[in-house]
């Protein structure tokens, strides 16, 4: 089968014969003459379109070969229509990654051990660690690389050329394809690539994490490129409205917003205890156990409140606040008291003698009734 791809990498109509067309599960099986469907390979999907007017279901990889929901006529020519504009997006963003790779490697001597393309990125492995002054530079000089427009040559050779330094994710052995962008990269790929890198558009890093002892640098390229970076303005644009920025100062001003939330947290922890240390000096006057239902406390004011409810009293003081519970007594042992508590309602809890804390879910009035009859809640 001729592979028309490799010699015009933007044909997206053709016309090619049908040799032959066997069912394959619920599928058809088609073998051409010639293609100019790319079946997928190197990091870059599979093409997308349409054979003799029925879209394509799926490509074998390794044949070629088209699978297709209906059967066509051994013999017959039929239109071949490629969807351009998706090949495309993966074509620049696979040059595009050529070219921060080809830099990259000449910065730091390492390597790219790892690629994936999706529809939005390009996620690839670096073998070292990347700093951002680094990173910075490799994407200065790919960029500088698109607006060069410098050729990109791509060719086979029967064996790997001697003489010609090229980057590789395996030893080559046999007929090598050879990508190379003169002055920026040399690498052995079977990948669709564009003809000139000013076609790329233009390369950004969008993520940078470190990964198994080197880097995953996530990158886009032409519109993927155009795209983030217009979602990401326009996020930046929301947050600067939102805390009262400008585009450019959004991080000081949400840094800003969140020093004001810390303090007035701090002011509140304060307010509680202060409110908390009142309720128990006024709960003075009042005898016995006490039973108490303060909604609205976090865990640790009610944990808080209880204890200094305890500390003033010789009783039981039971608090519960949202479904959560606080039991203290200064002397004796109110952990039997919580175990039939938790017991009665299929709650959870336990503590030492003196404060136990737990979850229980019941109504008020039940759980009244329950603690006044028994006789550990004196
Ligand atoms: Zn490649």
């Amino acid at each position: 089968m001729t592979l028309l791809y490799y010699d015009n990498q933007r044909l997206s109509e053709f016309q090619a014969r049908v040799l032959s067309c066997v069912p394959d599960g619920k599928q058809y099986r088609v073998i051409l003459d010639r293609t100019a469907f790319y079946p997928g390979g190197g990091g870059e999907p599979r093409d997308r379109g349409s054979f003799g007017g029925v879209e394509v279901t799926d490509i074998d990889e390794r044949t070629g070969d088209l699978l297709l929901p209906e059967p066509l006529t051994i013999g017959e020519t039929y239109t071949g229509a490629v969807d351009l504009p998706y090949r495309l997006a993966f074509m620049r963003a696979h040059t595009g990654e050529h070219l921060m790779s080809g830099v990259l490697h000449r910065i730091t001597g390492g390597d790219n051990v790892g690629f994936h393309m999706n529809e939005q990125c390009v996620t690839f492995d670096w073998s070292l660690p990347l700093d951002a002054k680094t990173l910075t530079r490799a994407e200065d000089e790919a960029n500088d690389a698109v607006m060069t427009n410098l050729p990109v040559d791509t060719r086979w050779y029967e064996q790997p050329p001697e003489g010609i330094v090229f980057r590789a994710k395996k030893t080559f052995q046999g007929r090598t394809r050879l990508v190379t962008v003169p002055g920026v990269d040399v690498c052995a790929c079977c990948g669709l690539h564009m003809a000139y890198t000013g076609e790329i558009g233009s390369v950004r890093i969008l993520d940078v994490m470190r990964y198994k002892g080197g880097t995953r640098v996530t990158i886009a390229a032409g519109y993927q490129a155009l795209l983030d970076a217009r979602r990401v303005g326009e996020t930046n644009r929301a947050v600067g409205r939102l805390v009262s920025a400008k585009p450019y100062e959004t991080a000081d001003g949400v840094a800003r917003l969140l020093a004001d939330r810390d303090a007035l947290k701090a002011e509140r922890t304060q307010l509680r205890k202060t409110l908390v240390d009142l309720k128990a000096t006024l709960l003075d006057a009042t005898p016995g156990a006490l039973l108490l239902f303060e909604d609205g406390m976090t865990p640790d004011e009610l944990r808080h409140f209880t204890l200094t409810l305890t500390e003033r009293r010789e009783n039981t003081v039971a608090v519960f606040s949202d479904g959560r519970f606080c039991i203290g007594r200064a002397s004796g042992d109110v952990r039997v008291l919580t175990k039939a508590l938790t017991a009665a309602f299929h709650g959870r809890g336990g503590g030492s003698a003196v404060l136990t804390q737990g979850t229980v879910d019941a109504a008020p009035d039940a759980l009244s009734r329950f603690l006044h009859k028994h006789p550990d809640f004196i």
